[in-house]
C-alpha cells in the first residue's frame, strides 16, 4: 500500500515572533499615554497638597501678621519703653507678654528699644531669654525702625529654632520709640508633612531651603548665590551656616511643582519621585505586553489548530481514498474468490454426490455380502420347508388316493403354513437387501421412538407392560435414516415384548436415552428372562432364534446389527444385573436439522 506519511509541521513561531516585534512599538504610545495619565493624576494630587500646604503656611503667618502692630499699643509696653529701668514695669510687661504668647501660640514676643536692646520678652524666665539681648543687626529691626512692617525668616540666634519674625514700630506720635516683635515657630510645620514619598521644599528669596521634609536638604542653596546675597547672609545670619552649600537634585528623579508666595518672596515646591509614575506605567506596559503576548499565543494556537484541522482533513481525505482503493481491490479479490468458491462448491457437491453414491454402493455391497454369507443358511431355511412341502404334497397325493380327504386337507394346511413362513423370510430379506437411497442424515430420536412405541402400543397394553421412560425433552439428533431407525427400534421393542410374554406380571420396559461425548446412547431394558448364554453370543447370527419355529425367524437382531453398523453405530447386547435383557444402541450424534423426508416405504 502506498502511504504518504504526513509530517507534523512545526508551529510558525518565527512568524509569530516577527509579528510580536512589529506590534511591540504599539506599547510605546501606550507607555506615553499611561505616563501622561499618571503624570496628570500626580500633578493634580500634588497641586492640591501644595495648595493645602501654602494655605496652611499663609494662615499661620497671617494669624500673627497684625499682632505686633496691635500689641505695640499696649500701655504696659509703652510704659516699659518710657521707664526701662523700672523693674516692676518691666516685670509687668514680661508677664503680660508671656500670657499673650501662650494664648496666641506665638513662640516669642519681645519689645526692643530703638537701639535694638530687648527690654521685655515673653521668654523672660527662660534660660535663653531674649532680655537684654540686642538684635539690631536683624533686618526686621531695621525695617521697623524705619517705620515699616518688618518681616524676616531666620534661625533664632539663641534658640536655634527656625522662625518667622514680624516686627512693627511702636510710635509716640510720629516718632518711633521702640520695636515690637512676634516670632512664629515654623519648625512644627515640617512635622505636619508626614512621611509621604512626596517631598516639600520651601526656599526663601535667596533660593536657600529653609523648610523641608528632608533634613539633608535643609539650608542648601537651590541656585547659585550672588556676592551680595552671600554678604547679606553673613550679616543677618538667617541660617546656621554663613555659606550655604549647593543642593544637588537629580531633576530626572523628581517631578517638581512650585508655587510662589509673593508676600514672603518664598517658593514652595513639591517633589514627587518619578517612580510614583514609573511604577504604574510599568505595570500598564507590562499588562499591555502580557495582553499582546496572550493575543499572540492565542493567535498562534488558533493558527496551529487550524493547521492541524487542515492536516486532519487532508489526512482523512487521503485515508478515505486509500480505503476506497482498498475496498475496490478487496471487492475484486473477493469477487474472484467468490467465483472460485462457487466453482469449488460445485466440485464439492459433485464429490459429495459421488461419495454418497459410493457410500450407498458400499452399504449395498455390505448387505449383499451379508446376504452372500447368509445364503447357505437361507437356502437351508428355505429348503427345509420346501422339502417338507414336497413331502406333505406327496403324502397328500397318497392320502387322496386312499380317499382320506381329511388327512389330505391337514397336509395342505401344513403346506400353507410352511409357504407363509417362507414368504415371511423372503420379505425380511428383501427389506434388508433393498437399496437405501439416502445417506445418513440428521434424524430426531424421540419422534422415531414414539412412532415405534405407537406401532406396538396395542400389544403392550394388552400385555399390561409398564413403560418407564427416561428420555430428555430436548430433541436428540442422530445420524441415521428415518425409516431404518424406526425399523431397528421396532425390532428391539418387539423382541422385548416377546421376552416379556414368558414372564408373569409385573412386566416392565425401561427406555432411556442420553447424550455422551461420543454420541447418543439409547437403552432398552425389560424384566423378561434375559439372554441365555448361547443367545448372548449368537443372537446376531442370521436365523438364530430361541423362539418356536412359528414365532421367530432369527433375522431381527442380525438385520438390526448390520443396519446399525452401516450407520457407524453399535449394538451392545447384555443382561441387566437385576435380570432381563439390556440392549444399548450407540448412534452418532448429528447436527440439529429438520427431517422433511417422507417415511420410506416399508412394504415388501
Ligand atoms: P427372533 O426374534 O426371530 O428369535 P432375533 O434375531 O430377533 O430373532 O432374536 C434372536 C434371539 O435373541 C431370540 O430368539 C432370543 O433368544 C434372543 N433375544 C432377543 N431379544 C431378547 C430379549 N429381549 N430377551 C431375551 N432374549 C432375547
Amino acid at each position: 500500500m502506498n502511504k504518504t506519511p504526513i509530517l507534523p509541521r512545526r508551529p510558525r513561531w518565527r512568524s509569530l515572533a516577527i509579528l510580536a516585534i512589529c506590534l511591540a512599538p504599539l506599547l510605546w504610545p501606550l507607555q506615553r499615554l499611561a505616563e501622561r495619565y499618571y503624570g496628570s493624576e500626580l500633578a493634580s494630587q500634588n497641586r492640591q497638597t501644595l495648595d493645602l500646604y501654602v494655605a496652611n503656611l499663609l494662615g499661620t503667618l497671617h494669624r500673627y501678621e497684625t499682632l505686633p502692630q496691635i500689641l505695640g499699643d499696649l500701655p504696659a509696653l509703652r510704659q516699659t519703653l518710657a521707664t526701662p529701668a523700672s523693674a516692676s514695669t518691666v516685670d509687668n510687661a514680661n508677664h503680660l507678654l508671656k500670657a499673650i504668647a501662650r494664648q496666641t501660640g506665638a513662640e516669642v514676643m519681645y519689645l526692643m528699644d530703638t537701639n535694638g536692646l530687648t527690654l521685655a520678652a515673653s521668654n523672660w524666665d527662660h534660660k535663653d531669654s531674649f532680655i537684654a539681648r540686642n538684635f539690631a543687626f536683624r533686618p526686621y529691626f531695621r525695617d521697623a525702625l524705619a517705620g515699616q512692617m518688618g518681616r524676616f525668616f531666620g534661625l533664632g540666634t539663641t534658640s536655634a529654632k527656625r522662625g518667622y519674625f514680624f516686627a512693627a514700630p511702636v510710635r509716640e506720635g510720629n516718632q518711633v520709640i521702640g520695636v515690637f516683635v512676634v516670632k512664629v515657630d515654623l519648625d512644627h510645620t515640617e512635622t505636619l508633612w508626614g512621611n509621604t514619598p512626596e517631598q516639600l521644599l520651601l526656599t526663601d528669596n535667596n533660593g536657600v531651603v529653609i523648610l523641608t521634609s528632608r533634613p539633608d536638604w535643609r539650608f542648601k542653596a537651590t541656585r547659585a548665590l550672588s556676592d551680595g546675597e552671600r554678604q547679606s547672609i553673613a550679616e543677618v545670619q538667617p541660617y546656621p551656616t554663613r555659606d550655604p552649600q549647593p543642593l544637588h537634585l537629580d531633576t530626572g528623579a523628581w517631578v517638581t511643582q512650585t508655587q510662589s508666595i509673593g508676600e514672603t518672596g518664598w517658593d514652595v515646591s513639591i517633589l514627587a519621585p518619578r517612580t510614583l509614575i514609573d511604577r504604574p506605567v510599568r505595570t500598564v506596559v507590562a499588562v499591555g505586553g502580557a495582553t499582546l503576548l496572550v493575543l499572540m499565543l492565542l493567535l498562534g494556537l488558533m493558527m496551529q489548530r487550524r493547521r492541524h484541522y487542515l492536516d486532519r482533513i487532508n489526512f482523512d481525505t487521503k485515508a478515505r481514498h486509500e480505503l476506497e482503493k482498498r475496498v475496490i481491490e478487496r471487492t475484486s479479490a473477493l469477487e474472484g474468490l467468490n467465483s472460485r468458491l462457487k466453482q469449488e462448491v460445485l466440485i464439492r457437491e459433485e464429490a459429495q454426490q459421488n461419495l454418497v453414491q459410493a457410500q450407498d454402493e458400499l452399504v449395498q455391497a455390505g448387505k449383499l455380502s451379508v446376504l452372500g454369507t447368509m445364503s447357505a443358511s437361507i437356502s437351508h431355511e428355505l429348503n427345509q420347508p420346501l422339502a417338507a412341502i414336497r413331502s406333505y404334497a406327496e403324502n397328500a397325493e397318497v392320502l387322496l388316493d386312499h380317499q382320506r380327504t381329511d388327512d389330505a386337507r391337514g397336509n395342505l394346511k401344513l403346506i400353507n403354513e410352511l409357504t407363509g413362513r417362507m414368504a415371511s423370510i423372503i420379505a425380511h430379506l428383501r427389506a434388508f437387501a433393498r437399496r437405501d437411497h439416502h445417506a445418513p442424515e440428521s434424524v430426531a430420536l424421540q419422534p422415531a421412538l414414539d412412532d415405534a412405541l405407537a406401532l406396538l402400543g396395542k400389544r403392550r397394553r394388552a400385555m399390561a407392560v409398564e413403560l418407564i421412560r427416561d428420555v430428555p425433552d430436548a430433541t436428540l439428533w442422530v445420524q441415521a435414516g428415518e425409516t431404518r431407525l424406526r425399523q431397528i427400534l421396532g425390532n428391539l421393542l418387539a423382541n422385548a415384548l416377546d421376552a416379556l410374554t414368558e414372564k408373569a406380571n409385573p412386566r416392565c420396559l425401561w427406555i432411556s436415552a442420553e447424550q455422551t461425548a461420543d454420541g447418543i446412547n439409547l437403552s432398552i431394558r425389560d424384566n423378561g428372562p434375559g439372554f441365555s448364554s448361547v443367545a448372548l453370543t449368537r443372537a446376531r447370527e442370521p436365523f438364530f432364534t430361541t423362539k418356536t419355529r412359528t414365532q421367530g425367524l432369527g433375522l431381527g437382531l442380525a438385520i438390526c446389527d448390520t443396519l446399525i453398523g452401516a450407520l457407524g453405530g453399535e449394538l451392545i447386547l447384555a443382561n441387566h444385573p437385576q435380570g432381563g435383557a439390556l440392549l444399548t444402541l450407540r448412534l452418532r450424534a448429528a447436527a440439529p436439522g429438520v427431517n422433511l423426508q417422507p417415511p420410506e416405504d416399508l412394504s415388501v
